[in-house]
C-alpha cells in the first residue's frame, strides 16, 4: 500500500528555533490541525483536504536533492497523522528525523528528536510529554511563563526547555522571559531567528 500524506510544503532551510537553531534542515509541513491556535502564523495548514498528498517515497526523493543530514516534520499538527512510514524511510536512508509537535495527539514513528510545544487551545497528552526532548513555549502573553513551569513534572529530566516570545508580543514579553530565565536558569531562550535572517 502506498502511504501518502498531505502536504502543505516542503523545503530546505535553517532551523531558526530551539535546539538546532543555526541547523540546516529539510522541513515538511504536513496540513491538518485541530489545535486552533488564535496567534497561528500557518492557518491555512489547518484543513488536510486543501493540501495534495505526496507519498513517502516522492517526499523522501525531494529531502535526497538536498545535502540535508536533518528532516523536521512540522504542520499543521504533524502527529494528527501515522508518522512511522515516513520516519521509517528517512531513517533508512540515513537522515535525521525531527518532529514539531504540539503534543495533542500520540507522537507515532522512532523520532530522532521530539520538539513538543504545547498549546493552552489543546492540551498536551502526559504520553507525548514523556517523549519531548526539547520542551518549547511560545510566550504570547506574560502568565504564559508561569503556565509553561507546570509542565515540568511530566517531562524527562534531560528535557531541554525553552521560552520564545510570539513574534508579534516581543517588545512585552521579551524582558519578561529575560528575568525569568536569569532566576530559573534550566530554561534557556529561543527566538524566531529565521525572521531575522528573512528565510522560512
Ligand atoms: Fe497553528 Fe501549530 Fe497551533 Fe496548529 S498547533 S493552530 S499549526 S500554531
Amino acid at each position: 500500500m502506498v502511504v501518502s500524506y498531505p502536504v502543505m510544503e516542503h523545503f530546505y532551510t535553517i532551523q531558526g528555533e530551539g535546539r538546532y537553531t543555526g541547523y540546516p534542515a529539510y522541513f515538511i509541513r504536513l496540513g491538518g490541525c485541530d489545535v486552533g491556535c488564535v496567534w497561528c502564523d500557518v492557518k491555512d495548514s489547518w484543513d488536510a483536504d486543501k493540501h495534495p498528498k505526496m507519498s513517502v517515497t516522492e517526499l523522501l526523493n525531494e529531502v535526497k536533492k538536498t545535502p540535508s543530514k536533518i528532516v523536521v516534520i512540522t504542520g499543521g499538527e504533524p502527529a494528527m497523522h501515522d508518522l512511522s512510514p515516513l520516519v521509517d524511510a528517512l531513517k533508512s536512508e540515513g537522515f535525521r528525523a525531527h518532529i514539531e509537535t504540539s503534543g495533542a495527539h500520540p507522537i507515532s514513528g522512532q523520532l530522532d528528536w521530539v520538539c513538543l510545544s504545547p498549546k493552552k487551545f489543546k492540551a498536551p497528552l502526559k504520553e507525548a510529554l514523556a517523549l519531548a526532548n526539547e520542551f518549547k513555549v511560545v510566550v504570547f502573553h506574560p502568565s504564559d511563563i508561569e503556565w509553561a513551569s507546570k509542565f515540568l513534572k511530566d517531562l524527562p529530566i534531560h528535557c531541554e526547555l525553552f521560552l520564545q516570545p510570539e513574534w508579534s508580543k516581543a517588545e512585552i514579553v521579551l524582558p519578561l522571559i529575560i528575568d525569568f530565565v536569569k532566576s530559573n536558569p534550566n530554561w534557556k531562550i529561543s527566538l524566531q531567528t529565521h525572521k531575522f535572517l528573512n528565510i522560512p
